[in-house]
């Protein structure tokens, strides 16, 4: 959406959780503004800080030295007030107060309902996909999961060394509540003989009978990845074990998956993204979301994005199971 001028004054916050690439975005978002002769202000804590009013100006110095660090810089937060209209309102007065007038919010869908409820109220908004989920419409990729899913290569790799020594089968439990897309890829690239997510009903009793034909043909261990929307590791390790008699070890990943250094993809596109919405909030767009679409970055409503269905990979959901017949 178009909204006449251009913004002076604009701010940049992190929001819902964290994400490897988030600080190059935030170092983008101050280096491009800085670049145009706009002034730019960190908001520490996302919607939460806002209410508080937990801001300072940033310079090229208050952003030199992160694009390397996972995490991000300003810190994030969820806020049950900011869900409320009277929450909104003490944002919106922190926001009047400094005289920002377009804020860039990186962060998962919700932070975005959040952006877009700011907008109804003369902020203009742009959103950047931070998640490592990979879960957000209408973009091909979110800031965060191409580091993810390395660092759960990393792990799987490791475990297989074990894995091959003891010759066992280990269960690995991944982040993914509602997308598969971590167990996917990193189960494709890291061979692993089953990947369970929640795009896809499991069977069971074809897993073990996969896992009973690997060891016929002499496998001696096997891998088996799980996103956590599809239930516990645990659980289903102890499955695995009752079901067979096998030894079953397994490994929750948890938050490391959150953590590290981005890699090169997540750093360039944390760059793009965060250089482009600043683009947005000068030629006076409002109520935005950015993807990236095959190699371009675009710009959608954010109900439009939030409405697009998001595609999953089940070729190569379907190539990970042959390869690892
Ligand atoms: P993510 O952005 O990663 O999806 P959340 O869903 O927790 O994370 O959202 C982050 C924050 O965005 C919430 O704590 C809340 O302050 C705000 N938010 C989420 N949904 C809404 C909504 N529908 N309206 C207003 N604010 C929202």
């Amino acid at each position: 959406m178009d909204t006449g001028h251009a913004v002076r004054r604009i701010g940049v916050l992190t929001s819902g959780g964290d994400a490897p690439g988030m600080n190059a975005a935030i170092r983008a978002v101050v280096r491009k503004g800085v670049f145009h002769g706009l002034e730019v202000f960190g908001i520490q804590h996302g919607y939460a800080g806002l209410i508080r009013g937990e801001m300072a100006r940033m310079d090229l110095n208050s952003v030199a030295d992160i694009i390397q660090r996972g995490g991000t810089k300003l810190f994030t937060a969820r806020s049950e007030e900011f869900k409320t209209p009277a929450g909104r309102a003490k944002a919106i007065e922190q926001l009047q107060k400094v005289g920002i007038e377009g804020l860039v919010v990186i962060g998962g869908d919700g932070s975005f309902r959040g952006a877009q409820e700011l907008s109804h109220h003369g902020v203009r908004t742009v959103g950047i996909p931070g998640t490592i989920d990979n879960d957000i419409p209408g973009t091909d990729y979110t800031i965060g999961f191409d580091t993810a899913v390395n660092t759960v290569i990393d792990a799987i790799d490791k475990i297989r060394d074990t894995a091959t020594s003891h010759e066992r089968t280990y269960v690995i439990e991944v982040m993914g509540r509602n997308a598969g897309d971590i167990a996917m890829i990193s189960g494709l690239a890291g061979g692993a003989e089953s990947i369970l997510i929640p795009e896809s009903h499991f069977d069971m009793e074809l897993v073990l009978e996969k896992l009973r034909r690997g060891l016929e043909r002499g496998k001696r261990h096997s891998i088996i990845l799980v996103a956590e929307g599809v239930g516990k590791g645990m659980k289903i390790g102890e499955r695995i074990r009752q079901e067979t008699g096998w030894e079953v070890r397994v490994t929750v990943l948890g938050h490391l998956q959150r953590g590290g250094s981005p890699t090169v993809f997540d750093r360039v596109l944390a760059s793009r993204m965060g250089a482009y919405a600043v683009d947005l909030l000068r030629t006076g767009k409002n109520n935005v979301v950015i993807g990236l679409q095959g190699k371009k970055l675009v710009a959608l409503g954010v109900d439009e994005a939030l409405s697009m269905k998001r595609e999953f990979d089940m070729p190569l959901y379907e190539l990970a199971g042959i390869l690892s017949i």
